[in-house]
Parts: C-alpha cells; structure tokens; sequence
C-alpha cells in the first residue's frame, strides 16, 4: 500500500471541518511537530528503504529478481560514492549454492541451483588495516522458509529486515568520505543471510582483501526499530577488549546501548568472529512484524536510525588510532548444542529487557506457552529446577529438556509472581 503522506491528509480535513474540533485540531500540531522532528535524519536514508522496501523488488528473495534490483541499486550507489569495485566482477562477487536445503548446510560452487552474489566497494585511504561495514541485503520474497506468516504468499517487504541496515550502510559510505583515514572501509551487502549466512560465509572464505587486513567488522541487521527507550543493542562486545573501552566513552543522546558478549549470533557478523576478526552487531530489537510481510517502511523509526548511525560514526572515530583490533574468543563454544535443544516454549524473547528473567515479546499460537496461558509481555523466572538468568540463560536451559516433559514455569506478570504447567511437544 502507498504510504499516506500525513500532511496532506491533515490539512484536507481540515477544510473540511475548520477548526471547529479541538481535539482534532491538537492531532494537526503534532502530527506538524512530528514532521519537523522527521527532518532530524538525512532524507536519503528514507528514500534507500522506501526503494529498497517497495513492492516492486518484491522482498528480495535470494537470488530472486528483485534481490538482483537491489544489488543493482547497492552498486550504483557505490559508483556513485566513488568507491573503488571490490567484488570479482566489478561489484559484484558472485558465486553458486548448491544443496540449499541440506540442513547440514548448503555447498558453494561455481554453478548450481541458485546464483548469489555480494556487492563490495572499497573506500581506499592508503591505510594497512580494513574496516569491514556490511549489512545483507535480502530478504524472503514472497515466503522463504523463515517467513512467520501463515497467510500464503505475500511480499515480505523487510524494511526492518534489512532494508534499514543497507540504507545504514550507504549512508556510511558517504558519510566516511575524507574521515577517519587511518583505517580504509569495505562496503559489503551480503545476500543469502536469511538462508543461513551465505554471503558473509562465503566472502571470509574467498575475501577480495586479505583477511588478517581487516581490524574489525560491523553488521547492521535491523536497526530501524529503535524503541522509546532508545534501547540499542550491540552484541559480540565480547569479541575485542577495545568495544566496551571505546563504547565506555560514547555518548549521543536518546541512545542506551544493551550489550552482549557472544560472538556467534544469527548473522553475518558470525562469519567474521569464526575467522578471528571481532564482530559486533547492531541491533535495534525484535517486533511482531518481524519475518511478516506487514515489515514495512511507514513503520521504520528514521530519527532513532539517524541516532543509531551516529552512535556508529562515534564508534568508528574513536577506533580509528586503536590500529589493529585484538581479537578475543568469547564464551559461547556451547553454542553448536545450545543450538540443538529439542523443544521451545514458543515464544518471541524480548532481545531489549536486561532485568531479570526472560521477557516475552510474542507468543506463537498453539505452542507450549501459548497452550499453557502464558502471554506477551510475562517474564519467564524459572524453568523446572532452573532459574532463568536473562535470554542466553533461557536459550542454554532449553537444551535441558526433551519433547514430552511437563514443567512448572516460573513467571512475573505485572507485580504477581504466578505458576504454570508448560508441556513440551
Ligand atoms: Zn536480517
């Protein structure tokens, strides 16, 4: 659907009625004062997600057409910005992926069922050492695997997911022009995340730079949902001392940042840290449109994006003499079987709540949790005999229990602190 340009809309019914509603005459001035605090963001960000986003790229599906629109349109902007080509075919880097639904994990070759690509440009400053800044450009077209929609096909626009971390990522790019010189910047929009990585996967394995060039890498998947908060989050600080020592000393206003360690997460930041390179990802939280086609672009925060995006240049300044990153391994050598737990309650965790517990920010229907009267917005404290220390806490105790189990959950909802049976199927 055409976005609604409220203005417009506003000032119509105004003639219409006059002002002879106070009420609605109070809806006009903020939706006035709305607009001017809209201007606070660069207008080119809006304009890449609502291209990005629209229905005529069709959600981007991995290797579909309107994915090979958006790498088209990732290049131009690359040529535009007067980046040097990176890929192996100017831009692009293209490769072939075989077995794609072999859940031990897809093969790439140089022709198979699926053709792929990357599209990587180069800020060059003369520098020895690479920063990498990418963020993946697909999305599930009209329902891949991975879509959450169970109303048949439909375009899942992603604007969130991630139109909004291209558009991060291209802003980036020019922003970065002249600045910062003691480290060059490599652009990449990686496809095939939502498969599995295969973008970031396959470039660490055949990198147009050398890979021990490269000092850090930051991913941007989905950082157009900033919250009222202003709850950022960024996760894979455990991957080099130097993130929390710099981060210690940012400050922009609207912005508090929720941190985790783990360098391995659910995107392309995972290829860099296996590789050695410390990763952080941003991240701006989880929602109900998430992996639906109702991810559209009216719904992204742009003022909060823009915050996000300085937040990030103040990163990038002041890592800029820290010369070659130290990478760090972090704790999360169990995620291979935390990945293989056998049950799920069901739920969408709230990636944001850093009190106590689990909180849940969407429930599936006719699951565990949903089927035990849990609901959004309780706090999961206890599993059986085990108390939950927050999301990682929640992921590890999942591994604990099998298909057919019945046990007694633990939540807080709203000040009562309540018992349920939840059974496993
Ligand atoms: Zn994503």
């Amino acid at each position: 659907m055409k976005k609604l340009n409220s203005t417009v809309f506003c000032y119509q019914w105004r003639i219409l009625f006059g002002a002879c509603a106070l009420t609605f005459f109070i809806q006009c001035t903020s939706v006035r004062s709305d607009k001017v605090v809209k201007n606070q963001y660069d207008a080119q960000i809006e304009m890449d997600i609502e291209y990005l986003a629209s229905d005529e790229l069709e959600g981007r599906g991995t290797g579909e057409k309107g994915e090979k629109l958006a790498a088209e349109y990732i290049s131009m902007r690359m040529k535009e910005a007067g980046l040097k080509p990176k890929g192996t075919n100017g831009y692009y880097q293209d490769f072939a992926v075989k077995n794609k639904d072999n859940p031990h994990g897809a093969e790439f070759a140089q022709s198979g069922e699926m053709m792929v690509r990357n599209v990587i440009g180069f800020l060059d400053n003369n520098a020895l050492n690479t920063v990498v800044i990418g963020a993946h450009y697909d999305h599930l077209g009209y329902a891949h695997a991975g879509s959450l929609f169970d109303g048949g096909n439909a375009i899942h626009n992603g604007a969130d997911d991630n139109a909004s971390g291209v558009a991060g990522m291209l802003y980036l790019m020019k922003e970065l022009q002249g600045k910062y010189t003691q480290n060059n910047y490599l652009f990449i929009g990686f496809s095939g995340e939502e498969y599995g990585l295969w973008g970031s996967n396959y470039f660490t394995k055949n990198s147009t730079i050398a890979l021990d060039e490269i000092t850090y890498m930051l991913n941007m998947d989905m950082i157009g949902r900033l919250n009222e908060e202003g709850k950022l989050s960024i996760n894979g600080v455990g991957t080099s001392p130097a993130w929390k020592e710099e981060m210690s000393d940012i400050h922009v206003k609207g912005i508090s940042t929720v941190t985790t360690e783990g360098g391995m997460g659910a995107s392309d930041h995972t290829s860099f840290y296996v590789s050695d390179i410390p990763a952080v990802h941003f991240f701006t939280g989880q929602h109900e449109d998430y992996h639906k086609p109702s991810d559209d672009e009216e719904k992204i925060n742009y003022k909060g994006l823009q915050l996000v995006l300085d937040y990030m240049m103040k990163l990038i300044e002041k890592l800029d003499d820290n010369g070659h990153l130290v990478f760090t391994e972090t704790k999360d050598a169990d995620q291979q079987s935390r990945r293989s737990f056998k049950v799920t309650l069901g739920v969408m965790p709230d990636y944001l709540y850093d009190g106590d517990g689990m909180r849940i920010d969407g429930i599936r229907a006719d699951r565990p949790a949903f089927n035990a009267g849990i609901e959004k917005g309780d706090v999961v404290l206890q599993m059986g005999e085990y108390k939950v220390d927050g999301m990682e806490s929640y992921m590890d105790l999942l591994a604990k229990f099998e298909p057919g189990d019945t046990i007694t959950v633990k939540i807080k909802r709203g000040k009562k602190i309540i018992e349920k049976k939840v059974s496993f199927d």
